[in-house]
């Protein structure tokens, strides 16, 4: 086991006792990179009074300092992101591009909560009664937590640490286990930095590793960002100990054309969301909706998108998508496209079965155009989380709200079109948490919050922005008297 991945605890490089370690594998061939430990409830909890401790001196620094960590964090992530990006290819499958891209969003985020003197302000008033007054302060919570997908492995941890140790507290991540290497890499940077012991640690792992955080009295709050099944029931166990909870779930994101639309940009934009990462982005477009006249021009044109889109190994040059994660998700999304057909769809580009010269071990998914779906039929509300892109139609906008607004995710709704009418009702009357307007990946920026509604989202408080600031406070509020007559007055 000598390539085996360390759990970061108390500022060391720690070997998990877990009896069992998990291949990491590069989805582009099938090679095994390294493995990792699903560390056991015991390590967690020896983790959790690690952080515990660390918070009493932790908290105890002033802001202004703390961030002085993140500052120092921020330019090696700058420094390494060639390498970092390349770690990410190597391990998740997207390519170059779209790697230094999810870290460029992970990096606003380090920026983002640089804020947070001015962001953690408290707020007050004087003489709420005669000679009394009022104030509001925020403290950190303690020990929090956070556990993230396979999809982002440099971007999402960055939505949550720098707020949770900005704020001061002290912060576990659990990483997805088929991607850990990037976590791995974060928190080297991270110790570069010189953060004291215990204010963040890397624990690896999977069902049991969650399970002992979920539970664990200490932690106060855990974010999680995954699949809806998960996020429900991590969402409902963090109750169960009277945690905070804010768990992103998964999505079916749709895109309503419009017979206005631009016709070469919304293609190009429409086809990136949907095949980018190779349709593995939680803000994917995976459904598209034209209205009236935009149906044959629009699918004729994302068709020929899709059939021409260059997949290949992410490092190499030129290509546009990677691979899938790994061979289930391939069988699964290759099954998925099978039942659309069932169910009367057509395909009107088939990616099943793809080969890349020289990877024929890679977890090849190329993209797919699934054109007339049954509205209330399975394909048109799974997230199938690969590169698979379904076509219906309707006859009006209203009618294509009305289709969003049944559908249980709302992640993210899009809409192309050049009246201004047009998107102010879609803005207006869609349910989905993140809206684009002539845009493909409504991805908001660090100090929004990244919004996710309906099954896409169990909690309050989203990731991101002053959310966070939020989530990882808790609000104090002080009412005091000092009468003249008790004090000595000079
Ligand atoms: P996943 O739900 O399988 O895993 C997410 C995390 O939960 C991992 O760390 C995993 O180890 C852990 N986990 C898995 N099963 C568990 C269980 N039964 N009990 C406890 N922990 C468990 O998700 P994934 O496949 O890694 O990621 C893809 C999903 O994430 C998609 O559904 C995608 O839409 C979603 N996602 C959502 C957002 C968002 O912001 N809403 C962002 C990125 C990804």
């Amino acid at each position: 086991m000598e390539h085996a991945l360390l759990n970061y605890v108390n500022g060391q490089w720690t070997r998990s006792q877990a009896g069992t370690y998990l291949p990491v594998m590069n989805p582009a061939t099938a090679d095994v990179l390294t493995t990792v430990p699903l560390t056991p409830a015991q390590e967690v909890d020896a983790a959790v009074q690690v952080a515990a401790e660390a918070f009493q001196g932790w908290r105890r620094i002033p802001a202004t300092d703390r961030i002085q960590y993140l500052f120092a964090f921020k330019n090696l992530l700058e420094e390494n992101l060639d390498d970092l990006a390349r770690t990410i290819t190597e391990e998740c499958g997207k390519t170059f591009n779209e790697s230094k891209g999810e870290f460029r969003r992970g990096i606003e985020n380090v920026e983002t909560a640089c804020g947070i003197p001015s962001l953690m302000q408290g707020y007050n008033n004087e003489d709420i009664a005669s000679g009394i007054d009022e104030h509001m302060i925020r403290q950190p919570l303690g020990v929090v937590a956070a556990i993230t997908p396979f999809n982002f492995p440099g971007m999402i941890p960055l939505w949550f640490l720098p707020y949770a140790i900005a704020t001061g507290n002290c912060f576990i991540l659990k990483p997805s286990e088929k991607v850990p290497t990037t976590s791995h890499r974060l928190f080297e940077l991270l110790e570069e930095t010189g953060l004291p012991a215990g204010v963040v640690q890397l624990i690896h792992g999977g069902k049991e590793t969650v399970d002992a955080l979920l539970d664990h009295p200490v932690v106060r709050a855990v974010s999680f960002v995954g699949s809806t099944p998960v996020a429900r029931y991590v969402y409902e166990r963090a109750a169960a100990t009277g945690k905070r909870a804010q768990c992103q779930g998964g999505a079916k994101n749709t895109v309503v054309v419009l017979p206005d639309a631009d016709l070469d940009m919304t293609t190009r934009i429409v086809a990136d969301s949907a095949f980018g990462c190779a349709g593995q982005r939680c803000l994917a477009n995976s459904l598209a909706v034209t209205v009236g006249a935009a149906r044959e021009p629009f699918t004729e044109a994302i068709a020929e998108a899709a059939a021409t889109r260059r997949v290949g190994y992410g490092l190499a040059d030129g290509v546009e998508m990677g691979p899938v994660i790994t061979a289930e998700s391939k069988t699964r999304i290759e099954r998925l496209v099978g039942v659309a057909e069932q169910e009367g769809a057509r395909v009107l580009v088939d990616g099943r079965g793809g080969q890349v010269d020289g990877f024929e071990n890679g977890y090849w998914v190329f993209p797919t155009i699934l054109d007339g779906l049954p509205l209330d039929g399975e394909i048109a509300n799974t997230e199938i989380f690969g590169p698979v892109f379904g076509l219906m139609h309707v006859e009006s906008l209203d009618d294509a709200i009305a289709l969003i607004n049944r559908k249980a995710y709302g992640n993210m709704a899009c809409l192309f079109t050049s009246s201004g009418a047009a998107a102010r009702q879609f803005r207006y009357e869609v349910e989905a948490g993140n809206v684009g307007i002539n845009l493909g990946v409504a991805a908001p920026m660090a100090f929004f919050p990244f919004s996710g509604w309906k099954a896409s989202f169990f909690g309050t408080l989203h990731a991101q922005g002053r959310h966070a600031i939020e989530f990882y406070t808790q609000t104090k509020v002080v009412v005091e008297r000092w009468p003249r007559e008790w004090s000595r007055v000079f």
